[in-house]
């Protein structure tokens, strides 16, 4: 493996279930990156006190401010009681942007934090010029325009499986050469389950997913698929397609990560054993290929692969994304930002599973939605985000009254 260049990482979101794969692929490839800076939202200080240890970051931060004593705490008597030094401390959000964008070209950021928080820290590593590892794909649903023209071409690298599938297929291919996009998804647990039953599903349920595992949030939104329906419009501008370009297909296997059609008829695909290292290590090393990354597929036993279309009228999820990426101005950092209230509320018990979903086309559906004009930048997404955060928040209240 000569001539893979030792790129400097920041890794955001390092105790998630990304982040903790991304540092097992570093700890099997150290070669590939140097851990410069973590950051942490701060629930889990012990991880985070060891993951100093293992990697010795220069720098840390812990965005949220109520946590970070403890955080503090747990790394320095760590790092005492093991005679090392201990790293750089930061506190807060804005200490998060700070770090994500303070490196440069040939440098690596993977942004693995959840939610529309983690766009801020996008746009801060697209322009300083590093490369950008992007799992959380809010920030491209919610920024679409602001980002994809901040990024230089090739700078953000997906690691979503179906995206960095559809990256790979899309190998040695001119743009005007695909045809559509098919996105692969599993269907979540509730595959196949008609709307009355969705009535009656619980949280702990949905939190059950058949091939993945995954934080809570991504969870939950594969089994409203939510999460399909930020896939695509992640796809449309990460691949720069309309979203009638970009179909779904439910594949329980998750084998198949994603596939291209050409406009010759070809269908290319990308399998392998369902394993985010792959996406992660493909992301960090591209275009170099880490051997041994994951288990390859075996083909010594029998095995069928699947596929079948997608229950729109039951998932409402897909239709409503796909109506808000046509309008643009702001609808998908509402789609987003009522999904990510929507989702605490069930979890509270203050909202059926049915209701997440119900829940975004109503505030989607309000006759005094403000738009987002894209002169005004992030600071208008922003502002519409709140504007649907609050909405979203009133509207489960009531509900709950
Ligand atoms: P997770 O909830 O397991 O982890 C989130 C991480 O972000 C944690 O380390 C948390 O402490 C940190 N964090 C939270 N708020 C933060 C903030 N403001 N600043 C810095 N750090 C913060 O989530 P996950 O499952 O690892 O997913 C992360 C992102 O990757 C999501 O956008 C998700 O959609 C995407 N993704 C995840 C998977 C997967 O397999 N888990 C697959 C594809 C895409
Ligand atoms: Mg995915």
């Amino acid at each position: 493996m000569t001539g893979i260049p030792t790129r400097r990482l920041v890794l955001l979101g390092s105790t998630g279930s990304i982040g903790t794969q991304a540092l097992d692929v570093v700890s099997r490839y150290p070669h590939i990156a140097r851990v410069h800076g973590l950051a942490v939202g701060g629930s889990r200080p012990v991880l985070v006190a060891e993951q100093v240890l293992a990697h010795r970051p220069a720098q840390l931060v812990i965005s949220d401010e109520t946590r970070a004593a403890a955080v503090v705490d747990a790394v320095r008597q760590a790092c005492s009681a093991a005679g090392v030094p201990a790293p750089e401390i930061g506190v807060g959000a804005d200490a998060v942007v700070e770090l994500a964008g303070s490196l440069g070209e040939g440098d690596v950021v993977l942004n693995a934090i959840t939610g529309s928080v983690g766009l801020l820290p996008t746009l801060a590593v697209l322009s300083c010029g590093a490369r950008l590892a992007l799992a959380n794909k809010e920030s491209l649903v919610v920024g679409g325009h602001l980002v994809t023209e901040a990024a230089a071409p090739g700078q953000i690298l997906p690691v979503d499986s179906e995206h960095t599938a559809i990256a790979q297929a899309l190998a040695g291919v001119e743009h005007e050469q695909i045809d559509h996009l098919v996105v692969t998804a599993s269907g979540g647990p509730f595959r196949g389950r008609s709307r009355g039953e969705l009535a009656q599903v619980t949280p702990e349920q949905a939190l059950a997913h058949p091939t993945w595992s995954m934080g809570r949030v991504i969870t939950t939104n594969s089994a409203t698929l939510v999460n399909k329906a930020l896939e695509v419009i992640e796809a449309c501008f990460q691949f720069d397609l309309p979203e009638d370009r970009v179909e779904v297909v439910v594949h329980p296997q998750s084998i198949v990560h994603s596939m291209v059609t050409l406009v010759d008829g070809s269908t290319i695909a990308q399998a392998s054993p369902p394993d985010m290292r792959h996406a992660i290590g493909w992301a960090l090393a591209h275009p170099h290929k880490l051997p041994g990354l994951a288990a390859a597929l075996d083909f010594s036993t029998a095995q069928s692969w699947t596929f079948e279309p997608v229950d729109e009228d039951t998932f409402e999820a897909i239709s409503l994304a796909r109506g808000a990426h046509r309008e643009g101005g702001g609808a998908m950092a509402v789609y987003n930002a009522v999904n990510e209230e929507a989702v605490e509320a069930c979890f509270a018990g203050a909202l059926s599973f049915l209701g997440i979903t119900a829940l975004i086309r109503e505030v989607l559906e309000h006759p005094r939605r403000p738009r987002a004009q894209r002169e005004d930048g992030v600071e208008g997404l922003l502002a519409v985000e709140e504007w649907a955060r609050a909405t979203a928040r009133a509207q489960i209240a009531e509900r709950a009254r």
